[in-house]
């Protein structure tokens, strides 16, 4: 099972449908972005950081796969997911090989990943990888809603062209003076002058004043603990740590 913090409110019902494939983008080497089209007159109410399960033929069966939802939730007729290909990976397979137009079953909202409400406090969002999905759904969300409040963003990968939504997160941060970022890689080449290392060293000195801050982490177990480990080493409160785990 999933794990997730805890949750905030009981299970909210859920539905099934068949979605159609609107709009495929090559966002890295092995990630891709599909957008989702709900069916015609209805539309798909969620709070940013849940998640979908898609329905994936396998050997004459269906499996159900999670993916976050990366979109805001300000746009409802549609879903976007950001998937990373898995090597032998049968889900992650199926999701890449999709193409416009194609139908494919899916059923959510589901999780009780998502933002505190009231949103009282400076936010810090961390992830690796596709983990950033949730935390973009989340950031967009904190941003259309024009929020007062300072938003972090620590973003680690390996490579520079790993780097999901960089040209947004830069045009963001051009437009909301409030939204800051940082990108680290663990395998720069020669040509990246920007930090490096995992995203845990990098929270002191990025983040003044941590135990005043909400945090949202979402990634792969190794990356979360090595995250919720410096935090409560800083002093930051669990209750304050929220966080979403891939794997
Ligand atoms: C709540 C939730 C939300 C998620 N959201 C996303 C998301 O937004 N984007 C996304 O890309 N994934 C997301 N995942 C992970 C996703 O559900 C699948 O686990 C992933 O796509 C691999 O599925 P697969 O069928 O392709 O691989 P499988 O056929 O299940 O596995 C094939 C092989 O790859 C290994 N493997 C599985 N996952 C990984 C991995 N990440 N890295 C390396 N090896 C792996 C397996 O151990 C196995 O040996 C989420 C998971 C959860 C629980």
């Amino acid at each position: 099972m999933p794990e997730t913090s805890p949750p905030q409110e009981k299970k909210r019902s859920f539905a099934t449908f068949d979605t159609v494939v609107s709009n495929i983008d090559l966002l890295s080497p092995r990630n891709k972005g599909v957008r989702f089209a709900m069916p015609q007159n209805s539309s798909l109410a969620f709070n940013a950081g849940q998640y979908m399960q898609v329905f994936v033929p396998q050997g004459g069966k269906m499996r159900r796969t999670s993916y976050s939802i990366a979109s805001a939730p300000q746009k409802n007729d549609s879903f976007e997911l950001c998937v990373t290909l898995v090597d032998g990976g049968v889900s992650s397979s199926y999701i890449h090989q999709l193409k416009l137009g194609d139908k494919v079953r899916a059923m959510g909202p589901l999780g009780t990943f998502r933002l505190k409400e009231p949103v009282q406090n400076d936010l810090v969002f961390i992830s690796t990888g596709s983990g950033i999905a949730p935390l973009r759904s989340m950031i967009l969300d904190l941003l259309n809603r024009n929020t007062d409040r300072n938003i972090y963003l620590i973003f680690g990968n390996r490579y520079d062209d790993d780097i999901l939504y960089k040209n947004e997160w830069e045009s963001l941060t051009k437009q909301h003076p409030n939204f800051k970022f940082l990108f680290t890689l663990s395998r720069p080449t020669k040509a990246w002058t920007g930090e490096t290392g995992y995203v845990q060293t990098h929270i002191e000195p990025f983040i003044r004043d941590p135990k005043n801050k909400d945090f949202y982490i979402c990634g792969l177990i190794k990356m979360i603990n090595d995250v919720q480990a410096t935090l409560l080493n800083l002093g930051v409160p669990k209750e304050r740590i929220n966080f979403e785990r891939y794997d």
